[in-house]
Parts: C-alpha cells; structure tokens; sequence
C-alpha cells in the first residue's frame, strides 16, 4: 500500500526547483498522493496550479491563523469566489484554526477568520485542516456551535486523549507527523496506543518538523515511511497493517486521492 502526506507545504521555496524530482523520489519510498494547505492569500493561484500539473497533488486552500495579522477581511471573499470557481480541483480548506500559543496572536480576529471559513467549508461541502495549538477546546466548540459535520484533520495533533475523542466524534482525524519520532513526546505516543488506529492519518509537514535524528533541516515526504515505522512500533503493531489502515482512512475523507495510485 502506498502512504499519503496528508500535510506537506511542496508550494514552500525549498522545493521549487526540484519539484518533479523530488515526486520520483517520494515514489521511490511509496508515497504518492499529497495534501498542500494554503497560508496566505497571494500562494493560493500557485497552490491551484500545482494541483492541476501534478496529479498526485490535492490543495486546501485557507487563511493560517498564525498570519492573521496579514490577512485582510477582502482575502475572505476572494476565499469564497476561488471556492466557488475552482471547487472541483480543492480537497479541502486549511490550513485554519486557532493558535493561542504563538506571540501577539489577535485572538479575537483569530476567531473572525476562523468561524468565516468553517462556514464557507460547509457551504461548498469540503472537510478541514485545522492548525491548532492551546486551543483545542475553543477549536471544538466553534466546530459545534457552527454545527459543521464535514470533519477533516487536526494537522500535528497537540491536544489531551479527552479533546481527541471529542475531536474523532465531530468526524475528524488526528495528523500524526515527525513529533512522535521524539523521546519525549510521551502525550503523543500515549494517545496513539489509546485511540483506534481509525483515528490517524499520516503528516510530515514538510519542509518543517524533521523525524529525530534527521540529517537535513529541511523535511521532506520521503520521511513519512519513518513517521509510520515509529506510530506501529508505540502501537505495537505490523506496519503492514498500519499502512494498509492509514491509507484507507486517508482515503475515507479524501475519496479523489485514490486516483493518485498507479
Ligand atoms: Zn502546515
């Protein structure tokens, strides 16, 4: 079976003069399907542009909440028409959320920008890919209050075993990426040995959180046969069997990225 990244940022500088190589070496190691998420506005045509020259490419375009302070209100109708016109080539919105850990974050725009494109997700039918960091509870109750069931994934999982069964019964998944390579994850490596593993996808978040003992700063897709290694060795279960199953709940949220298999 092969493996999708579920997060990774190829539309990012270090990748863009070795794009089609690094595809071939990503198939090399069996991964073959990729999710981009959108940052700020101004990479979104090139983020839709690379969805449609790489067929093994899906894009969610969206506002991160980490860049609040350049987004403008404009950007959320210009979100709006690019989902209205291009809906059938994107998979997802994302990256979106909230982020309470970062410096000067404007929580109170945070949240505008958040409940605005939950809406909009559920307007033209399409799952999340939320980024959030100290701020899971605030995170599923805006889910609840906007009554959204399209579900998604929560990129770099960083909530309790609690806020992740919340999350799994509002029809989310948990992005598992480079952090459960690190000793001291215990939190993470405990809620991949409690929860089903109907509850995981697999993320590298490329080009940033390199696995533990990585040799190049720069993360790449290829890492995430390693990612799956650690996630079955804390679960204690056949990799086989762990890839067969991530790839199937990947494909349960994102049915087109079946066509990625050659
Ligand atoms: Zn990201």
């Amino acid at each position: 079976m092969p493996y999708i990244d579920t997060h990774c940022h190829l539309d990012f500088e270090p990748f863009a003069s070795e794009l089609e190589e690094l595809i071939r070496r990503c198939h090399g190691e069996k991964v073959t399907g990729f999710i981009l998420p959108g940052v700020t506005c101004e990479r979104w045509d090139h983020l839709l542009d690379l969805g449609l020259q790489f067929k093994e490419m899906a894009v969610a375009p969206g506002l991160h909440p980490c860049f609040v302070e350049h987004h403008q209100d404009s950007h959320l109708k210009e979100l709006h028409s690019l989902l209205e016109h291009h809906r059938k080539d994107i998979t997802a919105v994302g990256e979106v959320g909230l982020d309470f850990y970062i410096k000067s974050p404007d929580r109170q725009r945070q949240m505008v920008f958040f409940e605005a494109q939950v809406v909009m997700a559920d307007k033209f039918v399409l799952p999340l890919l939320l980024h959030v960091r100290k701020a899971h509870d605030e995170v599923l109750q805006t889910i609840r209050r906007l009554k959204f069931t399209r579900g998604g994934i929560v990129h770099c999982y960083s909530g309790s075993l609690q806020q992740a069964e919340r999350y799994l019964e509002l029809g989310f998944k948990l992005g598992i990426g480079g952090v459960i390579t690190y000793g001291n994850a215990h939190r993470l490596q405990k809620i991949v040995r409690s929860l089903p593993l109907s509850a995981f996808v697999l993320e590298t978040d490329a080009p940033d959180i390199p696995p533990a003992g990585s040799l190049s700063p720069i993360n790449t897709p290829e890492n995430l046969p390693e990612i799956c290694r650690a996630l079955s060795r804390y679960r204690d279960e056949p990799s086989e069997e762990v890839v067969n199953r991530l790839y199937s709940n990947t494909l349960e949220l994102f049915p087109q990225l079946a066509r990625t298999e050659r």
